[in-house]
């Protein structure tokens, strides 16, 4: 078993990672920025290193700083959390090769699942529906062409090594095509160091659901049921459930066919597969090989702690658990309770001036701040997430309330008002949600300005990244420049962003 683990993250996920550690009397190191010095992640773990102060590529994403780092605390393995070197293959294989397990899945299939057109084509395989498109990535005009005309308009262009949102172009015509397609290859050469993109139609108005698996190192493999991630914003998840609309035979079938696929793979580790769904139809979007934000929702109905089985298979210990004694048990709801600006979505800094987290049955509050806490910019603007758990979906809805009500956060602007005001749509309390709710939700300003936000972006991206020469700001409005300049500086930011 192992007896030492280096949490290569920062954030509530260090947190959640060394709670995890704790409970199997597993020693612990933290690592962490200057900046990061005084969070819980550190104040937990029973050793914690500075890796100083500079950019995330200095720091949280420096591999060699934090090998060396392990192996002088004798770590015997690296937990990396989800974002930074999480789905990094170099990583996994630099830890494996320094004799560090790497709790996660082998670099071999990280490198093939990182290939959004390779692991369509794994999905298609074991009879998982993929979204109609290209067969492999799309190099000319010509090609974009000709598979935007089979498929027909809208498609939407993607980025074969992306993530995070990023290098997605919509494209509603030919007109456009050409642009985007510059568009969506600039922007996967400069952020994923490969150009390759292809080509999905374009799901309107889909929702997202996604089912969790993990794999042992004996070919056991056991998904988790599912969870429904419809609420996002700028293609980011917000509110999370378990289980999703799904029906149980639904569900099962799903999940079998996911098994079947990471059985395939050789998979070892946690992972989730995701699906985007409409009109009755599951396509399947990518696998995500690592643990991710939302998982406590699965654990919340599963009474399963994801963490331990990670730690435990990466060990080399089989699951705890086989497929028949996984029940889904009521409803679990995550929001993200994050520091930003709930209209703009830009992060927001500040001290914390009083945090008071509800304590209430069934109810979770993972988090890695506190009361006088200082948050800075410097990284993701994830806060905490906030957990509720009901015997129905009403039942976690009543619970959310309540939590709503004793959740303080002060000193720092945040997104609890925007929850609440989500939790009292009906659209929301009736589960009529898809990827656009926030876009199509109630607050009618917030609609314009992200109408705006969007022109603004495409503008300043696209001269960023060099697809247009010089943009010819006199087209842009006054309104426009104001959001070009909120979103220049966003971007900026957004570079540091972990997930
Ligand atoms: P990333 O890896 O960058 O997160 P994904 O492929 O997971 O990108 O897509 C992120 C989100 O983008 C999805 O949850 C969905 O909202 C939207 N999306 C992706 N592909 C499509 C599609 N073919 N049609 C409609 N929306 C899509």
């Amino acid at each position: 078993m192992l007896k030492k683990i280096l949490i290569a993250n920062r954030g509530e996920i260090a947190v959640r990672i060394i709670r995890a550690c704790k409970l199997m009397n597993i020693k612990t190191v933290a690592i962490f920025t200057v900046v990061d010095s005084q969070s819980l992640h550190v104040k937990l773990a029973d050793e914690a290193y500075c890796i100083g102060s500079g950019s995330v590529n200095e720091t949280y994403l420096n591999i060699d700083k934090i090998i060396k780092i392990a192996k002088k605390a004798k770590c015997d393995a690296i937990h990396p959390g989800y974002g930074f070197l999480s789905e990094n293959s170099e990583f996994a294989r630099k830890v494996i090769k320094s004799k560090i397990v790497f709790i996660g899945p082998s670099p071999e299939v990280i490198d093939l699942l990182g290939d959004k057109v390779k692991a369509r084509s794994i999905a298609s395989k074991v009879g998982i529906p993929v979204v109609p498109g290209s067969k492999g990535y799309v190099e000319t005009l010509e090609e974009a062409k000709t598979v935007a005309e089979k498929i027909g308009y809208p498609i939407i262009i993607k980025a074969a090594f992306g993530g995070g949102g990023k290098g997605m172009e919509i494209v509603n015509s030919p007109e456009t095509l050409e642009i985007s397609l510059l568009g969506a290859q600039s922007v996967a050469e400069n952020f994923f160091g490969n150009k390759s993109v292809f080509i999905e139609k374009y799901i309107e108005s889909p929702r997202h659901i996604e089912i969790q698996f993990i794999g042992d190192s004996y070919g056991n493999v056991i998904h988790l049921g599912d969870r429904e991630c419809s609420i996002q914003r700028s293609h980011q998840k917000l509110i999370e459930e378990a289980p999703s609309f799904l029906t149980e035979q639904e569900r099962n079938e799903l999940g079998e066919k996911v098994c079947k696929m990471a059985k395939e793979l050789g998979y070892v580790n946690a992972g989730t597969a995701e699906f985007l769904y409409k009109d009755g139809q599951i396509y399947f979007n990518e696998v995500n090989p690592r643990i991710q934000v939302e998982h406590p929702v699965t654990e919340m109905v599963t009474g399963i702690d994801l963490v331990v089985e990670q730690i435990r298979v990466a060990g080399g210990l089989k699951l705890s658990y086989v497929q028949d004694e996984i029940k889904i048990n009521g409803s679990a709801i995550e929001f993200r309770i994050n520091a930003e600006d709930p209209k703009t979505f830009l992060p927001k800094s500040g001290k914390i001036e009083q945090l008071i987290a509800p304590s209430i049955y069934h109810v979770r509050f993972d988090t890695f701040v506190f009361s006088s806490y200082n948050v800075s910019n410097e990284y993701d603007s994830l806060l905490g997430k906030l957990i509720v758990w009901g015997k129905t979906r009403n039942d976690a809805i009543e619970r959310a309330r309540l939590a709503f009500k004793e959740l303080t956060i002060s000193g720092i602007t945040t997104n609890i008002d925007f929850h609440k005001t989500i939790l009292e749509t009906k659209e929301f309390q009736e589960r009529i949600v898809s990827t656009d709710f926030i876009e199509k939700a109630s607050i009618k300003e917030k609609i314009e300005e992200n109408e705006e936000i969007k022109v603004a972006a495409l503008y300043a991206f696209y001269e960023k990244i060099g697809a247009i020469k010089r943009v010819k700001t006199e087209t842009i409005s006054e309104k426009q420049r104001r959001i070009l300049n909120l979103w220049k500086q966003r971007s900026k930011l957004e570079q540091t962003r972990n997930i």
